[in-house]
């Protein structure tokens, strides 16, 4: 990696000792480069920030001002007051802490500070500030010879700080070193001015002095927006690497098509496919027939009819001679695809189109005999759990691999299917968590995507209740009522990894209740995360056998799993639920010929009632999840699904879907041109890829 300025220990910068460091390196900040991109949390400017001497009682104000004389005031009632009269060019006012006085040891005459909260009069104008910031130190600011004074009246940025890093000492260290650190900045930048101009992007230098000192407001957001453009493209640099590397290095299999077995499939499907199916046939087919090797991800809402097009996808592999597998997260999801997929291909009376069912649970005969089919390949058709690409399992043409990710099956299960060397198969992810397509495209830009956004005609939508712990009475009275009716409920607690046993003792305890004295005439199930696999399975099958009514259980229920005759799905504590998990919950229910109904049971007190409203109105998963992602914001959907990942400090998913097209398309075609980065040219593109992502580059060979 070439040498930088940018690379050098903070402590090398003017006003960092070894103290000052380590404080940094609690902030994550070790090198230069890190406080350059250590950016404002906060801006101020003339629209927020009131002259003093305007300040009216009533106005709910942010003032900047420096601190002309304090001290801590006792009432008569013992409560202490500490004070501070601070005062800019237009006046000055009286800021009041009551109950605070210990402000008194932190807060210096002269000093300058930042202060927002409710103009009162009391004795004449006061501020009694919510928030308080000390933007300059008293000695500070008379001690710099003229450096550390920041341009007035303009903008005031507010940096994240911490207890022993607070913001007067960022921004004396800003003060001091930001010259020298954007001149540093030319160092990285990878883009020509005609790259600039093309995707209308200030350089680097240029996007950071907005950003750490902006004349406007605009201008840090048009700073960002540089940022979030280099965020973007790195990611969809460090994918496009694994995509050429999935798809191109090695040669795919170029599937031929005869419509053999295709066609009486079309004859033989009791409906028509919907647009958004046909489609994703299009798109699938096509990359089957091309030479590259396909790495696609199939997205759909629960119910939209992925499985039928992952039927036809392994039709294609057979009728051109290879086979296709089909591996799900468990076991009982397996034998779920091979019991539907034999059913739709039933009426084929082909030996072709026989599908195989390969687990742990065969006997050891069953198992030979199925793995012979698969070596010699009298078997084309295989649905499994992830043994199936076990060393071990050998295929005599293995042409497609189709994975149901579910929830389960992550990144790294991917690749290690990618990984093995003696098959190159085609691979379809199917995914059930309908995603916005920009977080798709970012999470999974080393795939190409098909989206099913369409349900099949005639489905009768789940009714969504929201309902407060006191009506829980109703709730089971409804649970109750479906029971007689022959039918199923699940009931579903929370369970949080930091606290499971907690968690599950509310399981088991409410399990015992509603077992006793709640339902004591239906049959009560129990599943849970601690149970083992086999008895999780033993449990799941007796509910799927309708010998148990009324299931308690934890979110381990919430993977795809088909019980046609459940149509009561209840979920406790539904406030602690990720909408789009709720989503996946809902789903469960309404899978056959009765309405389903989910009910939401939560404590009103607790002021997410807005939020499951939202989801109550919507049966839409995109909807749902474009939702989730504006509340909770993209780092719990982002950070905790790749592993090693910087995440995304600058991108916003929901705002920079242009931004995101933009950085995908020119990774691909950099990937496309030159890809090893080997061409003088991309040094500097290479160098910071590695700096960003070195474990994933290194994981791939690139570079
Ligand atoms: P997903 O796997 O996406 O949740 P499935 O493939 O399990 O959805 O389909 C759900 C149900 O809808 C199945 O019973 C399937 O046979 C049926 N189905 C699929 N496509 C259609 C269609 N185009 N029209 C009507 N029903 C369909
Ligand atoms: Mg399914």
């Amino acid at each position: 990696m070439s040498y930088s300025q940018l690379d050098r220990p903070v402590q090398f910068l003017k006003g960092v000792g070894p103290k000052r460091a380590d404080a940094f390196a609690r902030l994550g900040i070790v090198t230069a480069r890190d406080l350059l991109y250590h950016v404002p949390r906060r801006y101020d400017d003339a629209s927020t920030v009131q002259p003093i001497g305007r300040l009216e009682t009533g106005m709910d104000a942010t003032a900047v001002g420096r601190v002309r004389s304090k001290g801590v005031i006792p009432t008569r009632k013992g409560l202490r007051i500490f004070q501070a009269v601070i005062e800019d060019e237009s006046g000055m006012i009286t800021a009041a802490w009551p109950g605070q006085p210990w402000l008194d040891r932190k807060i210096r005459e002269g000093d300058t500070l930042l202060v927002t909260g409710p103009v009162r009069f009391f004795h004449g104008r006061q501020i009694q500030p919510r928030e308080m910031t000390i933007v300059a130190r008293a000695s500070e600011v008379e001690s710099k010879d003229g450096e550390a004074e920041e341009p007035r009246g303009r903008i005031w940025v507010t940096y994240p700080a911490s207890e022993d890093l607070p913001q007067w000492v960022l921004r004396e260290v800003f003060a001091r070193n930001l010259g020298a650190l954007l001149e540093w900045a030319d160092d990285d930048e990878y883009l020509s001015k005609e790259g600039l101009a093309r995707r209308r992007l200030p350089s680097l230098s240029r996007a950071l002095t907005w950003i750490h000192r902006p004349e406007h407001i605009q201008q840090a957001q048009e700073g960002r927006r540089r940022l979030a453009f280099d965020e973007l493209f790195f990611l969809q640099l460090v994918q496009a690497q694994a995509r050429r590397r999935a798809t191109e290095l090695e040669p795919g299999i170029q599937h031929v098509r005869t419509n053999e077995l295709i066609r009486p499939l079309h004859e033989a499907l009791p409906f028509a496919l919907t647009e958004a199916q046909a489609r994703a046939l299009r798109e699938i087919f096509a990359d089957m027939q091309s030479p590259a090797r396909m790495s696609r991800l199939l997205q759909g809402d629960v119910g939209s009819g992925k499985t039928v097009v992952a039927l036809f996808a392994m039709l294609l592999a057979a009728e051109g001679g290879h086979q296709a597998a089909l591996m799900a997260p468990t076991e009982i999801l397996a034998e779920q695809h091979a019991r539907r997929m034999t059913e739709l291909l039933a009426p084929l009376g082909s030996a072709d189109t026989r599908v195989a069912l390969v687990t742990g649970s065969l006997s050891a005969p069953e198992r030979r005999a199925a793995l012979e089919g698969l070596a010699s390949g009298s078997t084309r058709l295989v649905v499994g759990t992830h043994a199936l690409i076990q060393e071990g399992v050998a295929f005599q043409s293995l042409g497609l691999v189709v994975v149901d990710e579910q929830h389960r099956f992550g990144v790294r299960q991917r690749m290690a299917l990618l990984e093995r060397k003696d098959v190159r198969p085609d691979v379809l992810v199917m995914s059930a968590t309908p995603i916005p397509r920009s977080l798709a495209m970012a999470l999974h830009g080393d795939l190409d995507l098909s989206v099913l956004d369409e349900l099949p005609p005639g489905r009768t939508p789940v009714t969504t209740e929201l309902r407060s712990r006191d009506e829980r009475d109703e709730v089971y009275e409804l649970v109750r009522s479906e029971v007689a009716a022959g039918r199923q409920a699940y009931v579903v607690y929370p369970l949080v990894a930091e606290s499971e046993k907690v968690d599950l003792l509310a399981a088991t305890d409410e399990f015992e209740r509603l077992k006793s004295d709640v339902f004591p005439d239906h049959r009560v199930g129990l599943l849970h995360g601690q149970l083992s696999a086999a008895a999780k399975d033993g449990v799941m099958r007796s509910f799927l056998a309708g010998d148990i009514d009324v299931l308690v259980t934890t979110t381990v229920v919430e993977v795809g799993i088909d019980v046609a005759n459940a149509t009561v799905m209840v979920v406790e504590h539904a406030e602690r639920f990720g909408l789009a998990q709720l989503h996946q919950l809902r789903g469960r229910v309404g899978r056959g010929e009765s309405r389903g109904y989910c009910i939401l049971v939560a404590d009103p007190g607790l002021g997410s009632f807005e939020r499951l409203e939202i989801f109550r109105r919507t049966n839409d998963g995109f909807e749902v999840a474009r939702a989730d992602l504006r509340l909770r914001g993209q780092g719990d959907l982002f950070g905790s699904q790749q592993h090693g990942d910087p995440g995304l400090r600058f991108a916003d998913l929901m705002a920079d879907e242009d931004l995101l097209a933009e950085a995908q398309r020119d990774a691909r075609a950099l990937t496309a041109a030159d890809p090893e980065l080997s061409k003088p040219e991309h040094a500097r593109i290479l160098a910071q890829l590695l700096g960003r992502y070195r474990e994933r580059v290194e994981m791939y060979g690139v570079g």
